[in-house]
């Protein structure tokens, strides 16, 4: 999703979270970080090793030695502040990008971390303009 995205030219805001935390990250294309600039190898392998948009492969559900529990309290926040952030940007106000905010339920605090921009990143480049052919598919083969 984040590499299309990119490529697109589309925001993407992203959550994640954990037992007693969470965070969201904008990916807005041409500014800072992208979603692949943030992953490391390892994700990258297991990104790869999706077998369809409904799971993982055998493999990869076999590495995940436990699973990851979450708290109803965690997913309301993480939740809310995703659902805040995308009013905002269909508002059309300023949303933050290049950074996560990072809400951490043990000691009840919130703060952001910059998002490094990979320079090596190959999704940074974007799709090239679409060419609009005057023949249709009948008439048309690669
Ligand atoms: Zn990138």
């Amino acid at each position: 999703m984040g590499l299309s995205c990119s490529l697109a030219g589309v925001p993407f805001l992203d959550g994640g979270m954990w037992a007693l935390g969470g965070e969201i990250r904008w990916f807005v294309p041409d500014h800072a970080s992208c979603f692949e600039c943030t992953l490391t190898d390892e994700d990258r392998k297991h990104a790869h090793e999706r077998q369809s948009c409904s799971g993982f492969s055998n493999q990869t559900l076999d590495a995940i030695a436990q699973p990851v529990p979450s708290t109803i309290s965690t997913t309301a926040v993480i939740g809310g502040l995703l659902a805040q952030e995308a009013m905002r940007h269909l508002y059309g106000w300023e949303v933050t990008h290049g950074e996560a905010i990072v809400y951490n339920g043990l000691t009840m605090t919130m703060h952001r971390t910059t998002l490094p921009r990979d320079p090596n990143c190959s999704c940074h480049l974007p799709y090239r303009e679409v060419i609009e052919l005057n023949s249709g598919v009948a008439e048309t083969t690669a």
